[in-house]
């Protein structure tokens, strides 16, 4: 298993109060495999990867339980040093916003090249010709003589490609994207999101791919993990749960999203907000705005329970509802 979160908590310290945006996660990812972490805004899914990924490590945010074991290490253990060569080389993130996350004043090749010049020890100019390589790769048309250029003389698709290739460069096992293609208009989101699936593929990478958007991970992903409250409430292979739901969260949001099968059919969408995660309900974080909610489910936190039976039910499919039988057959 390259990557295994295990029971991993998050706070913050707010004015609020204690901010419980991550209670009890745990997921896991193969090399080679795309787990799509899916959730609305404050679900705790970014906060999640930012734990994995070590830049979290300062307050207001703090750790307060769980492994992250990167290929059976846990990074919560190790020593700084050796820690940040891990997050490093091993594992990239890509955030949703390029703009900001690349350099304005530098050309785009010496942003990637200095990956090069930084981490191998190469020559400026191996490391240009690596980053044109490397554009390449992420079909910048005319990287060669567009490798000189800033970030601002790029669309907003062709610098999400730049973010990409920044994040391959070293060739890592895991990629974290978070929202790669949420600020990207419909077409330039399904090529950037093939592109990244393709590489994954010829890289044999690992993939989460966090996304508040049900609509995109259906073609990439191979499991889904739904996140609300800071907690999983659904894992389930990708086409198992779009077939069938066991949770009433996600079967809310399978509901809101249009599809070519269901034309005319009136949308649905989920009453009421997230709650905040200075207050989250007592029960199941969901009950306020559950249709099938029950007197219990206001009292009795529902465990992440397997999902299984003679339904077919995948096996490592979890639901977190005490009536996932009902919503499965719902
Ligand atoms: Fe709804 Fe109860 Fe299931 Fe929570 S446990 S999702 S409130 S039915
Ligand atoms: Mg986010």
């Amino acid at each position: 298993m390259l990557l295994d979160v295990r029971d991993l908590h998050v706070e913050f310290h707010t004015r609020d109060g204690v901010a419980r945006a991550v209670n009890g996660v745990s997921y896991h990812v193969d090399a080679g495999e795309t787990l799509a972490v899916l959730g609305e805004s404050g679900s705790g899914k970014s906060v999640t990867a930012q734990a994995v990924m070590g830049i979290l490590d300062t307050p207001p945010g703090r750790i307060t339980g769980g492994e992250v074991l990167f290929e059976g290490r846990d990074l919560l253990t190790l020593k700084r040093e050796e820690r940040r060569r891990v997050r490093g080389a091993e594992m990239a993130m890509i955030f949703q916003d390029a703009l900001s996350s690349l350099n304005p004043v530098l050309t785009v090749g010496d942003q990637l090249g200095e990956m090069f010049v930084v981490h191998r020890g190469m020559s400026r100019k191996d490391a240009r010709a690596e980053a044109v390589e490397l554009m390449d790769r992420v079909r910048i048309p005319a990287a060669r003589e567009r490798v000189g250029q800033y970030p601002h003389q790029f669309s907003g698709g062709m610098r999400q490609r730049i973010m990409i290739a920044m994040a391959l460069a070293l060739r890592p096992k895991l990629i974290i994207a978070d929202e790669p293609t949420t600020a990207l208009d419909v077409t330039v989101q399904a090529q950037v999101m093939d592109l990244l699936a393709e590489l994954r593929r010829e890289y044999h990478m690992g993939l989460i791919l966090i996304t508040h958007d049900l609509g995109v991970v259906a073609d990439v992903a191979d499991r889904i993990a739904v996140m609300y409250a800071g907690r999983i409430v659904e894992s389930a292979p990708v086409l198992d749960l779009y077939k069938a739901p066991a949770h009433p969260y996600t079967r809310g949001l399978l509901d809101s999203i249009p599809r070519l099968d269901h034309k005319g059919r009136e949308l649905y969408a989920i009453k009421g907000l997230p709650p905040g995660l200075t207050r989250i309900p007592p029960g199941c974080a969901f009950h306020p705005r559950c249709p099938a909610a029950r007197d219990e489910c206001r009292t009795d936190e529902p465990a992440l329970y397997e999902v299984t039976g003679p339904e077919g039910a995948a096996a490592g499919r979890g639901s977190a509802c005490h009536f996932w039988r009902e919503c499965l057959h719902g």
